[in-house]
C-alpha cells in the first residue's frame, strides 16, 4: 500500500513514521526547502532562532515521549528551569516555576483566602471527571460544555487565581484572552500538574521532525513541493504538487486547516469544507533580540510574564536559559512574545519597538542588541473556542474512505497535539484504528 502525506510539520512528519513503521510506501510533499513547519529553527550569525515552538511539556505530551524513546532520542531532552518571574502591574515581580503550577500559589498578592480557594478548586477539578489526555480533540471534547475559559477560572478558582495563575500560564501558552478559549485543556493540565516538566531538543524544536524522517527509512520525501489538488483515481487518489502526479492509495492531509479545505475541494461535503475554514487561528507575533554578549549572565529567571492583559507582551524568555546551543558562546537572545488582540493595530516597527521596551522593563540597562528578528504570522496559532473540539472532532467521520486530516488544530495548537494527530491519522489509514 501507498499512502501520500501532504505536510512536513509534526503532524506530516509522525503520520510518515508511523505509517513507514507499518510497512506503507511513503511520499511526503512539503511546500517549503525543509521539514518542521512551525517548529522550524531559522539560522542567523550564529544563532539558532526558533521561529514557532519552544518546549516539550513532559508527562502532558505522551504521544511524543514514547515517539521519542522509540526512536532513541528521549534521553537527548535538555530540561529547562523555566524559573520565572510574574511581573504585577506596578512592576512587583514573583519568583514561581512554570512546571509547578502550585508554586503560583506563593505568589504574596494572593491572600490566604484567596489560596485556599485556588486549592479547594484544583482539588475538586482533581476529583471530578476531566480529561484524561491534554491533547486529544475527542476527549476534549467530551469535557467541553460551552463555557470560557474566562468564566470556568474565576468560578473554579476565584479571581485573583485567574488573574495570577491561569491569564499569565495560558497567556505564554496561548497569548489570547481567556474569553476565547474552552477550559478543557486548562482542566486537563490541572488534573495532571505533576506530571509537567520542559525541556527541549538539543538543536532546537524543529530536530523533532528531522528526527521522524531520519526514523523513517525508504520515506520519499520532496521538499518546496506543494501539493496543490487531490483526484481520485481508479481505486485510490492522484496528488498533484509541483508538476507531479503522485498516485497512492490513501492520503494524509496535514497542513493548516484553510489549505486542508482547498486541497479537499470535490471530495468532501461544502459543511466539511466549512469547518475547517472556519477553525479559528490567532494572529502571532514573537520578536528575537539578539546580543553576542550576554549583557545579563546569570540573570535569576528565565521567564517573565505580566500578570495581566495590561501589556503588549505576553513573555519575555532568555533564549540561552531555556537551550544553549540558541545563541553562540558568550551571547544571549531574548525571546520577546506578544497578545494577539494588541497587534491587529500595530505595523511590524512598533511590534519591534514594543520589544525593545519590554526588554527594558524586565531586564537590567543593555548595549544596543547585536539584532533584532521578527517573526510575524497572520495565521500562527489554533485556538480551541468553546465547542471547538466537538466541531473539529465530528470530521474524522466525514472524510472519504483513503483520506485522513492531520494537525494540531484537532485540539490546541502544540507539538504533542499535532503528533497525536498524526499518529492517529496513520493508525487509521492501516486499520489499527477506527474513525469515529
Ligand atoms: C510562536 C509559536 C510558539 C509555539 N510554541 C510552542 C511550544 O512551546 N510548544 C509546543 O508544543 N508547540 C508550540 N507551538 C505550536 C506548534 O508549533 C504547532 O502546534 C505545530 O507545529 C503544529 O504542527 P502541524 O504539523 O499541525 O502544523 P505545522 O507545523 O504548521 O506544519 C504544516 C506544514 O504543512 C506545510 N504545507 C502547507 N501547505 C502545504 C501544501 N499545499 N503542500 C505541502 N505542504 C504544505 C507547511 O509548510 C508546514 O510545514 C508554537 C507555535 C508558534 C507559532
Amino acid at each position: 500500500m501507498k499512502a501520500a502525506v501532504i505536510g512536513g510539520g509534526p503532524a506530516g512528519c509522525a503520520a510518515a513514521y508511523t505509517l513507514r513503521k507499518r510497512g506503507w510506501d511513503v511520499v511526503l510533499v512539503e511546500s517549503q526547502d525543509h521539514v518542521g513547519g512551525r517548529t522550524s529553527q531559522v539560522q542567523r550569525d550564529g544563532f539558532s532562532l526558533g521561529s514557532g515552538a519552544l518546549f516539550l511539556m513532559g508527562g502532558i505530551y505522551p504521544r511524543t515521549n514514547a515517539i521519542l524513546k522509540e526512536m532513541g532520542h528521549y534521553d537527548e531532552l535538555i530540561p529547562w528551569d523555566a524559573r520565572t518571574h510574574v511581573i504585577d502591574a506596578d512592576g512587583t515581580r514573583y519568583t514561581v516555576q512554570f512546571d509547578q503550577v502550585l508554586s503560583f500559589l506563593r505568589i504574596p498578592a494572593m491572600s490566604l483566602r484567596d489560596k485556599l480557594r485556588v486549592a479547594a478548586g484544583v482539588a475538586r477539578k482533581l476529583l471530578s471527571p476531566g480529561p484524561k489526555l491534554c491533547f486529544d480533540g475527542a476527549e476534549l471534547a467530551r469535557h467541553d460544555g460551552g463555557e470560557s475559559l474566562e468564566t470556568w477560572s474565576r468560578r473554579v478558582i476565584g479571581d485573583k487565581g485567574t488573574d495570577y495563575i491561569t491569564v499569565p500560564y495560558m497567556g505564554f501558552l496561548y497569548a489570547v484572552p481567556m474569553s476565547w478559549l474552552s477550559p478543557a485543556l486548562f482542566h486537563a493540565v490541572l488534573k495532571q500538574f505533576f506530571r509537567l516538566s520542559l525541556s527541549v531538543p538539543p538543536k532546537g524544536m524543529g530536530q523533532i521532525c528531522d528526527w521522524l524522517v531520519e526514523a523513517s527509512p525508504g520515506l520519499d520525501l520532496r521538499l518546496s513541493s506543494p501539493a496543490e489538488r487531490i483526484v481520485r483515481t481508479d481505486g485510490g487518489y492522484t496528488v498533484h504538487a509541483q508538476g507531479q502526479a503522485l498516485h497512492v492509495d490513501a492520503v494524509v492531509v496535514a497542513p493548516e486547516p484553510g489549505v486542508a479545505a482547498d486541497l479537499l475541494t470535490g471530495l468532501i461535503p461544502e459543511s466539511s469544507a466549512t469547518k475547517l475554514r472556519e477553525c479559528l487561528y490567532s494572529e502571532y507575533a514573537h520578536v528575537q533580540v539578539c546580543y553576542e554578549q550576554n549583557p545579563w549572565p546569570g540573570f535569576p529567571a528565565s521567564v517573565a510574564l505580566p500578570a495581566n492583559m495590561e501589556r503588549d507582551w505576553g513573555a519575555c524568555v532568555l533564549l540561552s536559559q531555556r537551550h544553549p546551543s540558541a545563541v553562540p558562546p558568550g551571547g544571549e537572545a531574548v525571546g520577546v512574545y506578544f497578545y494577539t488582540p494588541p497587534l491587529a493595530n500595530m505595523t511590524d516597527e512598533e511590534i519591534v519597538k514594543s520589544a525593545l521596551e519590554a526588554v527594558r522593563e524586565v531586564y537590567p540597562p543593555a548595549p544596543e542588541p547585536s539584532f533584532v528578528q521578527l517573526f510575524h504570522y497572520e495565521r500562527g496559532l489554533s485556538i480551541a473556542h468553546p465547542g471547538h473540539y466537538g466541531t473539529l472532532d465530528s470530521l474524522h467521520a466525514e472524510m472519504p474512505e483513503g483520506i485522513c486530516l492531520a494537525g494540531d488544530y484537532f485540539a490546541h495548537a502544540g507539538v504533542e497535539a499535532a503528533i497525536f494527530s498524526g499518529e492517529l491519522a496513520a493508525d487509521r489509514l492501516t486499520g489499527a484504528r477506527q474513525a469515529g
